[in-house]
């Protein structure tokens, strides 16, 4: 980190300039960006973590048009939220969205707060949240450190500490804090994230194109390809589930995911892991058993789908089932419901589940 030296960076007022620039010239118009009102970067910035622009803008429009104010999305039922967050992924933003703007409105009278300490108080507020709330919407000088700010940041500066790992984190946040332009916060914040985005790509960064090839040392080394370092991580497992959609008359079983778990507050068909040397058909009669508390029958196959998470992949065996006998038991009477097909588009799936919901709907209706 040659331009790190004594801990100042070296031309930071030009890079700073450069960068400034740049941006004012070729940002791209999103709809969050029309926007000055915190509610409104609040829900942009909740939706990007680890998730794609294109992918967030119809979420977000969606979002704004049911829930417009804090108000209303704090007045919301949960499962309301989870429904138009569906699809987005990493559900625990919407759970704790909607507890931070209920917090909003009976502790700080509906204003959201800018001041970090309270703003970190809210629930899902992290620092990165509150630095790019706190910056955009007021000014605030905190600098934000995400995926495309540390690529940026290791090239510019070659930091080889690995961009994957949470203790590189306080190195990457030292950078921006000194880079950072305190007199436009928002400015700067925002032109390190978008350069990274367009200019600066994780395959094949466009230096070409770039407003800091003047000052980037792994570009004037030749050597951008090894930047950013990022450290190897174990196999994600795989696990072979088996998933019963279990029929009484004319409507179908599905459980609500307990809050506190990974797609808490989501609706699913119960199912669960095989055991060893289990077939995907006993595990399916088995997990019902074990999970329900209900004895059935396999009638058919429905599909095999197959669906990637953060820290595991999964194949699943679905099956069309007949209950035979039995009450359900669960913890409580709002975890589960017998709905028919017609209406399971009320509730909030995960993406797993809609890949064979399609299916079904298709062979069942
Ligand atoms: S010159 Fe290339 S590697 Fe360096 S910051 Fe710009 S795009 Fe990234």
């Amino acid at each position: 980190m040659e331009v790190l030296k004594n801990k100042k960076i070296q031309n930071a007022e030009q890079i700073r300039s450069a960068l400034t620039k740049w941006y004012n010239k070729n940002y791209r118009k999103l709809p969050w960006r029309a926007s000055n009102n915190p509610y409104h970067i609040w829900v942009s910035e909740m939706m990007l973590q680890q998730t794609q622009v294109n992918t967030v803008i119809p979420y977000y429009q969606r979002f704004l048009k049911r829930f417009p104010d804090i108000q209303a999305l704090a007045a919301a039922d949960l499962q309301d939220v989870l429904k138009l967050w569906e699809g987005l992924g990493y559900y625990s933003r919407a759970r704790n969205f909607h507890k931070a703007a209920q917090a909003v409105v009976s502790e700080h009278r509906g204003i959201v707060p800018d001041d970090r300490e309270m703003f970190l108080a809210l629930s899902g507020v992290g620092d990165y949240i509150a630095a790019a709330v706190l910056s955009i919407a007021f000014d605030r000088p905190l600098a934000v450190v995400d995926g495309n700010v540390k690529r940026v940041f290791a090239r510019l500066f070659e930091i080889a500490a690995p961009v994957n790992i949470s203790a590189s984190y306080k190195i990457y946040k030292a950078v921006a804090n000194d880079l950072l332009d305190a007199d436009d916060p928002a400015t700067f914040n925002q032109a390190v994230m978008e350069l990274g985005a367009l200019v600066c790509k994780p395959a094949k960064p466009d230096c070409a194109m770039c407003p800091l090839s003047k000052w980037c040392v792994s570009f004037k080394k030749n050597h951008t390809d090894r930047y950013p370092v990022k450290q190897k991580k174990a196999p994600i497992p795989h696990h072979h589930m088996s998933v019963g959609v279990l029929f009484k008359g004319d409507k179908v079983l599905i459980v609500r995911r307990p809050e506190e778990k990974m797609l808490g507050g989501l609706w699913e068909f119960p199912g669960g892991r095989l055991q060893a040397k289990e077939s995907a058909e006993d595990a399916c009669i088995r997990i019902l058993k074990e999970k329900v508390n209900l004895n059935a029958t396999i009638e058919s196959k429905l599909t095999r789908i197959r669906h990637a998470y953060t820290h595991f992949k999964i194949t699943a065996d679905i099956f069309i089932c007949t209950l035979i006998s039995g009450r359900v038991r669960r913890n409580g009477p709002t975890d589960h419901c017998w709905v028919t097909l017609s209406t399971l588009e009320r509730y909030p799936f995960p993406t797993s589940n809609h890949k064979f919901i399609s299916k079904l709907m298709k062979d069942r209706m």
